[in-house]
């Protein structure tokens, strides 16, 4: 198993180094697989993260509020859980990454990836949202390449990567795959992130419709993913944030489980991002949680 360099844990433990906390779980059917900071209010054996925003996002978001949750789940059907999400407060930086490939490698590719895109953006210290997270993407694929180059059980290893990154009342997405990250605007809400999957490339250029595409026996099949494709072409947006803005970031394990519609109505549910995420994730295991299921609820105040 590659050390855990943020927080040099290993699993069923947890320890704290250079500031980071990783929390998992083992022995339990739905174990904790994310990382959160600050320390504050962690707590061990966990498997939900519900928090409020610090001080110091209050001044990157000037005069609004955040409150978030983070939630993930290895399902009924899976052996082990390949996603992973990241939150920082401090940065306004919320990271979804859903790993594949054998021998668990799916599981490294999604840590390598997380680490290295929160690495980078760490690292940078000029240039504007979107150059830091295109950097960041490009040197999380390195990364991932890299190690399946240097390990027989690691190649074909792959990880989706969704990144939302809070700054001067505006979220930027850098995203690749088929994570999504969704927005509730004023009762309006849309995916706004790019599915690059076959499916998602048929319905873009109007072969499928979106419900002919959810039959779509080959619809899952990944046209990008980070640590597979040596040019990625990445899904880049800026969102102004507005008071009462929520957004979600989630697997397909999520998404495969749960319509499009029923996640609207949930997140149109009054209440914090708690209990929001708490019901997302339990509809997909209620949908029969066929893959591990991964979400992020924000919102803006
Ligand atoms: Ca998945």
């Amino acid at each position: 198993m590659r050390e855990n360099r943020m927080s040099g844990l290993t699993r069923g433990s947890n320890s704290v180094k250079c500031g980071w906390v990783a929390l998992y779980s083992t022995g339990d059917r739905r174990p904790f697989h994310g990382y959160h900071k600050p320390l504050s209010v962690v707590v061990v054996n966990s498997y939900i993260r519900c928090f409020k925003s610090p001080a110091i996002l209050k001044k990157v978001l000037k005069n609004m509020k955040l409150q978030t949750c983070a939630k993930t789940d290895i399902g009924l059907r899976r052996k082990i859980n390949e996603d992973l999400f990241f939150v920082d407060e401090n940065q306004g930086l919320f990271i979804v990454a859903d790993g594949m490939g054998g021998h668990a490698a799916g599981e490294i590719a999604s840590q390598i990836a997380v680490e290295t895109a929160c690495e980078s953006l760490q690292a940078a210290t000029g240039g504007s949202p979107e150059k830091r997270l295109k950097q960041a993407i490009e040197s999380a694929n390195r990364a991932v390449q890299q190690a399946a180059a240097g390990n027989r059980a690691w190649r074909g290893m792959g990880t989706t990567l969704t990144i939302f990154l809070l700054q001067q009342q505006h979220g930027y997405l850098a995203h690749i795959g088929d994570s999504r990250i969704y927005r509730l605007h004023n009762s309006y809400f849309e995916q706004l992130s790019d599915d690059h999957s076959l499916a998602g490339e048929q319905i873009a250029r109007g072969i499928l419709t979106p419900k002919q595409a959810e039959s779509s026996l080959l619809g899952n099949i990944l046209l990008q993913a980070i640590g597979i494709t040596p040019q990625l072409d990445i899904c880049q947006k800026s969102i102004p944030l507005s008071a009462g803005d929520r957004f979600l970031l989630c697997s397909d394990g999520l998404t495969n489980m749960v319509s499009d519609p029923e996640i609207e109505k949930t997140l149109k549910q009054s209440g914090s991002p708690s209990p929001l995420c708490e019901t997302l994730i339990e509809k997909a295991i209620t949908a029969g949680g066929k893959d591990n299921v991964t979400a992020i609820v924000l919102q803006v105040d």
